[in-house]
């Protein structure tokens, strides 16, 4: 796996990609009668992550961009795995990104008739057949990579009698395992798939929607072609790992003659580093308690992203960014973190939290004075305007914004030194109080009345801008800082992934200070923490009486210098 370069979007900013190329060209050459129609077919069986938002937003994206439609089309064919609660999750994220399928919601158990009818019709045509076998002994027959598969005894079925035993493994007849319907194509194929793939097995398990209606079920791979071709999809993009799986698709379409009919291609799925992707290690991170479940805000999913204050613009712009092409490769979550700073620069209006506290008396401030000082809510926005924030005798600021000693390139607040409070005045550190341990206890400090809103007359400079909230008028909070969640680059390549999981990936602040502003914030709002980083408050806010907030990314953006030099190296290459 490569590490991936920034995506190629065109000049307008609409993206181009061999995805969009061919359906370009299948509109030019009326290939579809100049239809476009893709579907996004999650199985209802977890979660969506990151990875489903690249393909969501391709679907959709691709729909919208040439006059097309989308679908959103449950894939479940799997009565063992599937549950109620993870479709309504996959409906909210789709709409929560952002997208909207109007009124084209499908599943594929819809469609179980028409593909029991499909499968009686393969076998009429000598094209399916019964298969007596047991699976371990069909896992025998199936041969290798180099070597090729042998014929079951059972292959040779009359047409007459595959008929009755279908018709009689629909009826219940027979116990699960008993038997199975086989595509009869080739076992000597080279490509796996192709050696006689099953089509159907006797399940008695309860479809959470058809519930015990069935008791037998269709494979994924002859279910998904059929699907698309009852819902008159055009393209069909799905995940490298179902290439070799292609010529399936093609077989059940063609030997049913199915037209018009949908082609499917595939891209590359979404590889994030320090994470991992797949449903079933997601579902072991839960299970296994690394995490508070799906919405943990460590986690990949589209849950757990949004509530860790990740806005569905930021990303549907990282996928844009990432683009799409057919080479595996691993993205930097920086990239990922890298638009979301964007957008909240943009949009999250700043105030003031101290994470650490350290008190500090200004001691020629009048005890009993208040002052409201007015401070600017985004430099970025000059629309967003002022707020007023209380100013008193007793403020905290950060206990990392002083130093009794201070090292060479230390600027903030020191002893004997003068230091501007944001938005309010000039203070100078005249003593520090200790504690009978040694430790601070609180700085003592003066004010000069003439820096009033952060200027001095004279003209002198300082060399620090902090923040600060007032003690007396300053609510408490609890402030949760992520970091990754595995400390390894590619976990899922790793050994033992879960021995690489990060201990110290999350960090509760639980004695924060936030202006009293935010008494009014509600779950969901996201905010820039002046100097400290992007936060979301978490619906479990106010719970306590105590404000809750996510860290949703920092402030310093790595990637920004590499896109800035992938900009001018794409700019180079166009010229
Ligand atoms: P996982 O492997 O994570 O368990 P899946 O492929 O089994 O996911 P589905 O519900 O079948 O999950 O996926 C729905 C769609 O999303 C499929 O078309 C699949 O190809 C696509 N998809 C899943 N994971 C990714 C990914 N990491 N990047 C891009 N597309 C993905
Ligand atoms: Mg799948």
């Amino acid at each position: 796996m490569t590490r991936s370069d920034p995506g190629t979007p065109s000049r307008d900013g609409a993206p181009v990609d061999f995805i969009r190329e061919i359906v370009r060209e299948d509109l030019a050459s009326l290939k579809h009668a100049g239809r476009v129609v893709t579907r996004f077919p999650p199985e209802p069986n977890g979660y969506l992550h990151i990875g489903h938002a690249k393909s969501i937003c391709l679907n959709f994206g691709v729909a919208a961009e040439f006059g097309g439609t989308c679908n959103l089309r449950f894939d479940d064919t799997n009565p063992a795995t599937e549950e109620i609660e993870y479709v309504e999750s996959i409906k909210d994220a789709v709409r929560w990104l952002g997208f909207d399928w109007d009124e084209r919601l499908y599943h594929a158990s819809d469609y179980f008739g028409e593909l029991h009818d499909y499968a009686v019709q393969l076998t009429r045509l000598g094209k399916a057949y019964v298969d007596s076998l047991t699976a371990d002994e069909i896992r025998d027959h199936r041969g290798t990579l180099t070597q090729p598969g042998k014929e079951s005894p059972y292959r040779d079925r009359s047409v007459d009698e595959n008929l009755d035993l279908f018709a009689r493994m629909r009826a219940g007849e027979f116990p699960d395992g008993a038997h199975v319907l086989r595509a009869k194509i080739e076992m000597a194929s080279p490509n796996l798939n192709m050696r006689d793939p099953v089509l159907y097995r006797i399940r008695r398990a309860t479809h959470y929607r058809t519930g015990d209606r069935w008791c037998i079920y269709p494979m994924y791979d002859y279910a998904h072609p059929l699907s698309d071709a009852i819902e008159g999809i055009t393209h069909s993009l799905c995940t490298l790992e179902f290439e070799d799986h292609r010529p399936l698709y093609d077989w059940v379409l063609d030997t049913l003659q199915i037209d018009p009919r949908p082609y499917q291609y595939e891209f590359a799925r979404l590889n994030l580093t320090y994470t991992v992707m797949s449903k079933r290690k997601l579902l072991e991170l839960v299970q296994g308690g690394h995490v508070n479940g799906w919405d943990d805000p460590r986690m990949p999913t589209l849950v757990g992203l949004r509530r860790r204050g990740y806005t569905p613009e930021s990303i549907r712009t990282f996928c844009t960014l990432i683009g799409v092409a057919r080479r595996e490769n691993l993205v930097d979550v920086a990239m990922l973190e890298h638009a979301v700073r964007e957008d909240l620069n943009r949009h999250a209006p700043r105030v003031m939290a101290v994470v650490r506290p350290l008190r500090v008396v200004i001691e020629n401030y009048p005890d009993d004075l208040v002052e409201q000082m007015a401070v600017g809510n985004n430099p970025e926005d000059p629309s967003a305007g002022a707020r007023l924030v209380p100013f008193s005798r007793v403020l905290y600021i950060e206990q990392d914004d002083f130093r009794e000693d201070p090292p060479k390139k230390f600027f903030r607040l020191a002893p004997g030194r003068e230091i501007r409070l944001r938005g309010a005045y000039f203070i100078t550190c005249t003593r520090v109080v200790k504690n009978p341990a040694g430790g601070i206890e609180e700085l003592r400090c003066t004010y000069d009345p003439a820096t009033r809103g952060g200027a001095a007359p004279d003209g002198r400079k300082v060399k620090a801008t902090l923040h600060w909230v007032s003690a007396a008028h300053a609510l408490d909070a609890e402030v949760r800082v992520y970091d990754r969640l595995f400390t390894s680059e590619n976990p899922a390549e790793e050994e033992e992934w879960l021995a690489h999981l990060n201990p110290a990936s999350l960090d509760v602040l639980t004695a924060c200070k936030v202006e009293p502003g935010m008494a009014s914030a509600r779950p969901g709002d996201r905010f820039q923490f002046e100097r400290l980083g992007y936060f979301s408050v978490d619906p479990d806010s106010g719970a306590s009486g105590t404000l809750v907030f996510n860290r949703t990314v920092g402030l310093r953006d790595p990637w920004a210098r590499i896109d800035a030099a992938g900009k001018s190296e794409r700019a180079a290459t166009a010229r």
